[in-house]
Order: structure tokens, then C-alpha cells, then sequence
């Protein structure tokens, strides 16, 4: 087999791997909803194997820190008993904040996988990259749009839906 070939087939692996892995992420999202959280979900995997879940908590644990990706690397680190995570990768369904990117650098998570791109407050590449600045003491892989469609619609149905829940609850408190 030509190396071309084998590239080629390392990377279909590559490909169902992290569509597995984003589908876990994306019913974790769901889960998020469910409970009237925005929803993100994320699992960090090592191996092979999924070693850390998350879902976006932050209001219902009162705590701005409580993002998916947050929860799922401090979960992976009582997994590992370590605080570095070198050789895993994070699967989310949105591109991390800047927050959560910080974390992945302090973390020295070899890879990232994102399914949606967050114009607003991304820091994988949209407002800003944190995961591929220089002048840090380490880089990160990215990779995004696996899942991105269904992920986003996710994410716009959610705000969609809240959008009208406040319109109609403003509306009831006017007409009371
Ligand atoms: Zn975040």
C-alpha cells in the first residue's frame, strides 16, 4: 500500500472516530437543554476511550465557570489522577470561550474537535486564537465543523426558543 493510501486511510479512521465521539457530545448537549442550560456538551477522550462528560451547567450550579468543556477536564483529571491531559482530545459542541480555551492550553490537551463556530466569543479562531498563539508554552490541533450543522441548529432553536418565552412572558405582564 502506497503511503498516500495508508494517510488515506488513517484519516477515514480519524473521521468516524470523531464523529463517534461528537455524537456523545451532542446528546450531552441535549442533556444541557433539557434542563434550560444552553447546550454545549464535551467529552474528553484518551485512548481510545471517553474519560470525562460535561454539559453546560452555569445556571443551574450558579457558577460562570461551569462550561461543558470545564467539567469534562476536571472530570478526566480525577479519571487520569493527573492535571495534565497530554494525548487527549476534547470533543465539543461549540467553539470554546476564551476561558475554556485558556484551560485547554493549561491543561496541554494534545487535540481539539469542535462542531460549531461562535463568531462572538470564539477562541479557537474566530474573535480570537488562543490554541495556536506563539508566544505560548503550548499549541493545540484543532479541528472543527465535524457535526457543525446539527450542532448550530441546536444552539439557534435554544436562543429561538427563549427569544419567544421572554417576548410572551413581557407580553402577559403588560396585559396583567
Ligand atoms: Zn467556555
Amino acid at each position: 500500500m502506497s503511503s498516500t493510501k495508508e494517510l488515506a486511510v488513517i484519516e477515514k479512521q480519524q473521521d468516524e472516530l470523531d464523529n463517534k465521539f461528537m455524537q456523545r457530545a451532542y446528546q450531552l448537549a441535549q442533556q444541557a437543554e433539557s434542563h434550560d442550560e444552553i447546550p454545549v456538551g464535551a467529552v474528553v477522550v484518551f485512548d481510545g476511550e471517553i474519560i470525562g462528560e460535561g454539559f453546560n451547567q452555569s445556571i443551574m450550579l450558579n457558577d460562570p465557570s461551569a462550561h461543558a468543556e470545564m467539567l469534562a477536564i476536571r472530570q478526566a483529571g480525577q479519571k487520569l489522577d493527573n492535571y495534565r491531559m497530554l494525548d487527549c482530545t476534547l470533543y465539543v459542541t461549540l467553539e470554546p470561550c476564551p476561558m475554556c480555551a485558556g484551560l485547554l492550553v493549561h491543561s496541554r490537551i494534545k487535540r481539539l474537535v469542535y462542531a460549531a463556530k461562535d463568531a462572538k466569543t470564539g477562541a479557537a479562531g474566530s474573535l480570537i486564537d488562543l490554541l495556536n498563539h506563539q508566544e505560548l508554552n503550548h499549541q493545540v490541533e484543532v479541528r472543527d465543523g465535524v457535526m457543525a450543522n446539527e450542532c448550530s441548529s441546536l444552539l439557534s432553536a435554544f436562543f429561538k426558543r427563549r427569544r419567544a418565552e421572554k417576548k410572551s412572558a413581557k407580553k402577559a405582564a403588560k396585559e396583567g
